[in-house]
């Protein structure tokens, strides 16, 4: 591995970045896009490999600099539908997970952006061992590039939905997606990328003025403020009201239209009542929600619901003219369904191999 004490993300740096930097160290500016192309159009992990570069740079960089690239520690495959979670381990011991699912119009990736979450929502797993770190831009790139060689394919679609808060690393996200979005890079479309958030307001704010054509989903799962509030601490500090005023404010900026995401909880959030204040919140707005059965693994082991539950509150909504969809529950078999990602490693789950 190059240099443990090295100080330099290098996989981190965008080409203009990296440009500064061979410039710090009197070298031609050209060495700039040859080392950017071994990192992410070649997606090597080591400076020994940049066999075009002279040996004397090599060594400077391996001195100064390192790729912070995951190590696969597991990888299981569902044997309902083939999705994959991968266990990975960061060069500082931290573990992460990442799932790959195949859909008709091909495979998506979920990854993640932080070691753990600090949002602490009562239904997912993520946040039962809050926050330890954030991941680096390229520790959250590594994930699609290890996968992408992994499997051989290239991946079409990529969701920000793993562990983490993404706009709780806000920087490293939006510096991520730079990255994947460049042409010299993985070069994928930001109209394939999908950010979702608890609803942290001035991140959606700052979000929809970067000029990146994503797709903003916002993790909604309630339909009044004290019923958010009891399973989403955010809620206390980004209320309903203003966060979904914020959203409106991201379409009306983007022309994108934003995402709402409904973990529908057996008679929490499931009831007519809530159909019928979801129908008064979006009258008028072609909102779309996107259902999904909470998945088991959170902290408040009661919580349920059923694909019958989910298809009976899709019905409830349709009364109200609110456009609905149910998630398609992939992965459950290997702990690798919404909200079940963990930063933990578990032997459990690694028997399941
Ligand atoms: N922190 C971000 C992204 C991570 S979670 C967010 O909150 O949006 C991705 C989606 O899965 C979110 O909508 C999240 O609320 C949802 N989710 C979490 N736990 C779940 C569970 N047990 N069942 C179903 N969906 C869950």
């Amino acid at each position: 591995m190059d240099g443990i004490s090295a100080n330099t993300d290098a996989g981190s740096l965008t080409l203009s970045e990296l440009k500064d930097y061979i410039k710090g160290l009197e070298e031609p500016s050209y060495r700039a896009a040859q080392i950017f192309s071994w990192i992410h159009e070649r997606r090597v992990t080591s400076f020994d490999e940049m066999t075009d570069i002279s040996k004397k740079l090599r060594e400077k960089l391996k001195e100064d600099c390192f790729i912070p690239f995951l190590e696969t520690e597991e990888r299981l495959i569902s044997k309902i539908d083939g999705t994959r979670k991968y266990l990975f381990k960061t060069r500082d011991g931290e573990y992460i997970e990442t799932v790959l699912m195949r859909y008709e119009y091909g495979v998506t990736i979920c990854v993640s952006t932080q070691v753990g979450c600090a949002m602490g929502c009562v239904f997912c797993a993520s946040g039962i061992d809050g926050r330890k770190r954030n991941l680096s831009a390229y520790e959250i790139l590594s994930q699609i590039y290890t996968v992408s060689c992994d499997i051989d394919e290239r991946i079409g679609h990529v969701v920000v939905m793993g562990m983490g808060e993404p706009l709780d690393n806000y920087d490293n996200v939006v510096r991520f997606i730079r990255l994947l979005t460049d042409e010299r890079g993985y070069n994928l479309s930001a109209r394939n990328i999908t950010v979702s958030t608890c609803g942290i307001v001035p991140g959606i704010k700052k979000l929809s003025e970067e000029g990146i054509p994503l797709t903003l989903a916002l993790s909604l799962h309630a339909s009044d403020q004290a019923t958010r509030e009891k399973i989403m601490p955010v809620a206390k500090r980004y209320g309903l009201d203003e966060v979904l005023k914020e959203c409106d404010e991201y379409f009306k900026k983007t022309g994108r239209r934003v995402t709402y995401e409904y973990a529908l909880i057996d008679s929490v959030n499931d009831t007519d009542e809530h159909a019928r204040a979801l129908g008064a919140l979006f009258k008028g707005k072609d909102a779309h929600i996107n259902i999904i059965p909470v998945n088991p693994g959170g902290r408040d082991e009661n919580f349920k619901s059923s694909r019958k539950a989910a298809l009976e509150f899709k019905k409830k909504l349709e009364k109200y003219k609110i456009n609905a969809t149910i998630r398609r529950e992939t992965g459950r078999d290997i702990n690798g369904a919404c909200g079940q990602l963990r930063s933990r490693h578990n032997k459990e789950q690694q028997q399941l191999s």
